[in-house]
């Protein structure tokens, strides 16, 4: 029977077991003789530049996929060798360089390819009046428009314990336009759900 190639999307807020699930998927395909490669961004140091680490500390050897250009020829090197590619913290990656048309190209060329990221960039930001509730990282759109198969995930708000579909920034927002400074864990991000984030429109709250 022929391989069928695939792109899976597993998304959702900070703190819902994204990468968990990514592990987890790329050891379940990963049956038979079919190889397995997992990628990380160069951006997310929290752990390392070999391995990606879930918030609960199951770990799987990783390799850097940088950005830009680059980006594609080390996809179509590791497409050679591996059959299932998997993809950490996608929102990291922008589309410039046509990350998801090379996806697209490995799917249909029988690769499997299993990609998490965050649904939304954080949420509330007092000091600026602004609110991002919604707003895709750029390569969403696209990623979600050609995805075979979406897990959607979700977490536990911070303020009331309910399922939480959002993440809030918790401290102040780095006077930066580096990603990398963007980057935080529990003590910057938490997760919050539709109610409480309806509740922090104003300042202070
Ligand atoms: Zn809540």
């Amino acid at each position: 029977m022929p391989k069928i190639g695939k792109i899976v999307v597993i998304i959702g807020p900070m703190f819902a077991g994204k990468t968990t699930r990514l592990l987890k998927e790329i050891q379940k395909a990963r049956k038979g003789s079919r190889k397995a490669v997992l990628f990380k961004s160069g951006i997310d140091n929290r752990y390392g530049e070999s391995e990606v680490v879930t918030h609960d500390g199951a770990r799987l050897p990783a390799m850097v996929l940088p950005d830009g250009e680059r980006c594609i020829s080390v996809l179509r090197k590791a497409a050679k060798e591996y059959d299932i590619i998997g993809i950490d913290e996608g929102q990291f990656w922008d589309n410039t360089d046509g990350l998801v048309e090379e996806l697209n190209r490995l799917a249909s060329n029988s690769k499997s390819i299993y990609i998490s990221m965050l649904n939304s960039k954080a949420v509330y930001i007092p000091m600026l009046n602004r609110k991002l509730k919604g707003e895709l990282f750029d390569i969403g759109y696209e990623l979600l428009a050609c995805a075979d198969h979406i897990y959607t995930l979700r977490s536990k708000c911070w303020k009331c314990g309910r399922k939480a579909s959002f993440t809030q920034r918790i401290t102040p927002w780095p006077k930066s336009n580096n990603m990398a400074d963007f980057v935080g864990g529990a003590k910057d991000y938490q997760p919050i759900c539709s109610t409480c984030l309806s509740k922090i429109d104003n300042p202070g709250l």
